[in-house]
């Protein structure tokens, strides 16, 4: 078994960005800029956003926290949305989910300029990842694809099983891989909550990718021996040896499928990682698109 070490492939992309803005920058032009926008006060949410912003500060992307109060009303963030769509110096920003109840995510999500939706997550960017027309991708599955491209790991033909069909990880990732183009090419089955028989489908896979927000759910008679095992998921389970008094695990139980698995991710440093790089990699993207450098 080998871990997969997703700081430092995350490394490797964060040098080859900040190399590139250096570049730009050299020219006289101003650098990437990425906002963040943030209702409420949620603790998990607020630490995502100091490690996005943390990480565009290593590569050089200018970085701008919008926080907004718990009250906030939905007309009022559609408001903060269209000025940011509006301002030419902004080249993409977030809106950190969850959202408190009152607000309609979807309805949020279609207000984003799709030029500037670097979380990848609006329909028109969506639909183009279905049609496999270059688009601004979820960061977590681009990220993902990004792990296997640096790893140099061949996915053609092999049988990828996903665990988990949300928007913003199962389901885009799912298309992403069946691309017929490199990295993907992958014969992909999806699971979910209604799945029958999700522990054999798990025990096919030559490719097993967790993404179902459940601590320790995959266990070692799940996994087929050699498998590649990716694990997306973040729980915070209770741990009276912290100082917190939790710490952070993933949807696999690492310690005992680590044993059958060829690659395995960690948690945290695994996908985690992937998913701030892929994040900056759009941020770069949006910002040559809309300086017109591409
Ligand atoms: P969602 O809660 O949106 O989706 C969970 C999916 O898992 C659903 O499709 C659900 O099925 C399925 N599921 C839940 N329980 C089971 C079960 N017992 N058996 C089979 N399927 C099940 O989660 P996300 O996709 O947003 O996130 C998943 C995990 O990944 C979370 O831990 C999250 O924190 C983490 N995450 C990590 C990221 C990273 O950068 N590493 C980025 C994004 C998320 P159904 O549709 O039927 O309800």
């Amino acid at each position: 078994m080998s871990v997969i070490d997703g700081k430092s492939l995350a490394s490797q992309i964060k040098a080859e960005i900040a190399q590139k803005i250096q570049y730009y920058t050299s020219k006289g032009l101003r650098p990437p800029t990425l906002a963040v926008v943030m209702v409420g006060e949620d603790p998990a949410s607020a630490a995502y956003v100091r490690n996005k912003m943390k990480a565009c500060q290593e590569v050089g992307i200018k970085s701008m926290d919008i926080k907004m109060i718990d009250e906030t009303t939905e007309s009022e963030l559609i408001a903060q949305i269209h000025s940011l769509n509006a301002d030419k110096n902004i080249d993409g920003f977030i809106v950190q989910m969850p959202l408190p109840a009152h607000i309609d995510a979807n309805k949020i999500i279609e207000n984003i300029d799709p030029d500037k939706d670097v979380d990848g997550f609006h329909p028109l960017n969506l639909g183009k990842i279905m049609l496999g027309l270059p688009a601004l991708a979820p960061a977590t599955p681009k990220g993902i694809i990004e792990m296997f491209r640096l790893m140099n790991i061949n996915l053609a033909g092999l049988h990828v099983v996903i665990l988990g069909r949300s928007n913003i990880v199962g389901k885009p990732l799912a298309m992403m891989l069946l691309q017929k183009r490199q990295w993907a090419n992958a014969t992909v089955t999806v699971c979910h909550s209604k799945t029958q028989n999700l522990k054999q489908i798990a025990a096919q896979a030559d490719v097993l990718i967790a993404a179902i927000g459940k601590p320790h759910f995959v266990k070692a008679d799940m996994v087929k021996s050699g498998a590649i095992v990716v694990d997306v998921g973040i729980n915070s389970i209770p741990d009276p040896f912290k100082k917190s008094g939790y710490r952070l695990v993933g949807d696999v139980d690492f310690e005992a499928v680590k044993e059958k698995a060829s690659w395995i991710t960690p948690v945290p440093g695994g996908v985690g990682q992937m998913t701030v790089a892929a994040l900056l990699q759009n941020t770069l993207e949006a910002y040559e698109k809309n300086l017109n450098l591409l």
